[in-house]
């Protein structure tokens, strides 16, 4: 018996018309839809005539759906996989399934379309193609702190809820003031923004602008970043938290980074000005 195909098909983000023929014509012709939640997906089932029978697919039951997908599989049955919106394994279920699959020697076909990342990266300008994306960022101020700090030199892109945006940005703006961010909020929506401005700007639009639907967002790079600069400034913070001499300091670096002393204490008398 030969095995069944795993399909991963992405769906619309909000305009239920950015769904490809190839997803509705897979979703058409398969045994079985794994989705999130049946309801969200029998609204786009409805519109495209789709008759595939639904099954239940989400984060709470990815280890029992999984073994039962699997066996369907074996049995030479095909079956997608959906989210809610967009593209599996996207901040969304799956990595379990396509691990298994994958392991179980089933052949798994990414059917392409909608992603929130890929719509905001494709309407904002960017200084380079690099990007870094981490899905939600965590939601203690100190570790969103870290986070952008540790990252400073990469477009970082995230997905943030509208109840928790404000207190990003303000975050975000304690790392450096001045910084670069695009919101795009309701993107393929009726009611679709995208700023791009600095974060203290958008603290500020926000404070008089409607903040709710769905955001994606992509903090751009330091420009000035200097990646051999900033870690030893980091160090050089440490170093002084220990209490140790100017000297010291200028000893330790020097070991480490092999930076010239005199360069060294231009860094620890700039700091000093920027404390002052
Ligand atoms: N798999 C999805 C994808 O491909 O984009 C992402 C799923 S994740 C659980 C949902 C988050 O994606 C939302 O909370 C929001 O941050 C972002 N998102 C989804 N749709 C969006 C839209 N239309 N506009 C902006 N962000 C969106």
């Amino acid at each position: 018996m030969a095995l069944g195909k795993l399909f991963i098909v992405s769906t619309p983000i909000g305009n239920l018309s950015d769904i490809t023929f190839r997803a509705v014509e897979t979703l058409k012709s398969i045994d079985i839809i794994a989705c999130e939640d049946t309801r969200n997906t029998k609204i786009l089932c409805e519109k495209y005539d789709i008759l595939t029978p639904l099954m239940s697919y989400h984060k709470f039951s990815e280890a029992q759906k999984t073994a039962v997908l699997l066996d369907r599989l074996k049995a030479g049955e095909s079956a997608a996989l959906v989210s809610d919106a967009g593209t599996p394994l996207i901040s969304d279920p799956g990595v379990k399934l396509v691990e298994s699959a994958r392991e179980a020697g089933i052949n798994i076909i990414p059917v392409v379309g909608a992603c929130a990342v890929t719509a905001l990266l494709s309407s904002i300008p960017r200084q380079d193609e690099s990007f870094k994306f981490i899905g939600f960022l965590p939601r203690v101020e100190v570790q969103i702190v870290n986070l952008v700090k540790a990252n400073r030199g990469e477009n970082l892109v995230f997905y943030e809820s509208p109840n928790r945006l404000m207190e990003t940005l303000l975050a975000i703006s304690k790392t450096r003031k001045g910084r670069k961010i695009a919101i795009g909020r309701e993107l393929t929506k009726k009611f679709e923004e995208i700023k791009v401005d600095t974060v203290e700007n958008l603290i500020e639009y926000y404070k008089n602008n409607v903040l709710k639907g769905e955001i994606a967002c992509m903090l751009y790079a330091l420009e000035d970043f200097d990646s051999g600069n900033d870690d030893i400034s980091d160090k050089i913070k440490v170093l002084k938290g220990l209490k140790l001499s100017d000297k010291d300091i200028a000893g330790v670096i020097n070991s480490l980074y092999g930076l010239p002393r005199n360069k060294i204490k231009e860094i620890l008398l700039a700091g000093k000005q920027e404390s002052k």
